[in-house]
């Protein structure tokens, strides 16, 4: 915790230049047995309170409205206006009075999706969480998973890919990462996204406007084109000091390679620490033109 809070003060540009780690920060999974289908939770109240009166993207059964119309759109762009200022609590309230048991939460446990647990935890436990566990995850990372738990009381299920990495590794003629990232990223976690989320209304993640270009025009509440359901982002209006400081506040669980020159962390063959001055990303698929795993993006855009 005390690295947390060199991080903050760096942040907060107090830090000197013995600092010169300037870590980091950012979003983006112990082996367990593959759950194979996500199966929402149940409440005594499937569709949540209000259901009637509520345009039916704006319910559990949003989903039946894929393709949504151009007044279901501009329904969720005018609930992502309102929620422009609401804090991530009252966020999280909105899509669990919206979409709870038919709403999920995927995270790559960086420090926002720590973050967004903390606060499912407190306002409804049972919201199905995923990790998209390519095989290909720092040990540091699914230790975090554990800590979380522990911390928590909420499972961070891991959701696997079908080929184990030798399996795939052994079909592809060595490490797909090396010759074609694109289709290491389809393969390992886009496919297996579209696996868990069959069945939700709505997910949530932990993207923020601030950490990359390609993320700037996040709303708080949206259509997902990609995968076809309402994508809420909770922390899209927040930057890298708000979540910092949270977690330090509340001393929530992170992981310790933020400590270490990490700033946005995903499998480790596709990491490196950054520099002082580099953009928050700027570690992710290293020497490559590739940014973006393709989870937050949808094609084309
Ligand atoms: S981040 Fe790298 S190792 Fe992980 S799925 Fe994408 S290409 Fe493969």
């Amino acid at each position: 915790m005390e690295q947390a809070h060199r991080l903050s003060r760096q942040l907060h540009g107090e830090g000197g230049e013995d600092n010169a780690t300037a870590v980091v920060l950012t979003l983006s999974p112990a082996p367990q047995r593959t759950v194979q289908t996500a199966e929402p939770a149940t409440s005594k109240s499937t569709a949540g309170p209000n259901t009637h009166s509520k345009p039916k993207i704006l319910t559990p059964e949003a989903h039946l409205c894929h393709p949504p119309t151009e007044t279901d759109l501009a329904i969720l762009a005018e609930e992502s206006q309102k929620l422009e200022h609401a804090s991530p609590e009252e966020i999280i309230e909105w899509a669990v009075e919206h979409y709870f048991p038919k709403l999920a939460m995927a995270t790559a446990l960086g420090p926002e999706g720590c973050v967004i647990l903390s606060i499912v935890a407190k306002i409804e436990p049972r919201v199905y969480v995923f990790n998209l566990d390519t095989g290909y995850q720092f040990a540091e990372t699914l230790e975090l998973r554990d800590r979380l738990r522990e911390r928590f009381g909420i499972e961070i299920h891991l959701r696997r890919p079908e080929l184990s990495v030798e399996e795939y590794e052994r079909i592809h003629g060595g490490p797909v990462y090396k010759t074609n990232p694109d289709q290491c990223c389809r393969d390992r976690k886009i496919a297996v996204a579209r696996r868990v989320i069959q069945g939700f209304a709505a997910w949530m993640s932990g993207v923020r406007r601030d950490q990359s270009a390609t993320r700037a025009q996040s709303p708080i509440v949206g259509w997902d084109y990609k995968f076809g359901l309402v994508k809420i982002n909770p922390l899209a209006h927040w930057t890298a000091m708000q979540v910092w400081d949270r977690i330090i506040r509340e001393k929530i669980p992170y992981n310790p390679l933020h400590d270490r020159g990490y700033r946005s962390i995903g499998c480790w063959p596709c990491t490196r620490p950054v520099a002082p001055g580099e953009d928050e990303r700027a570690g992710r698929w290293p020497g490559m033109c590739k940014i973006e795993c393709g989870l937050h993006v949808v094609d084309g855009k």
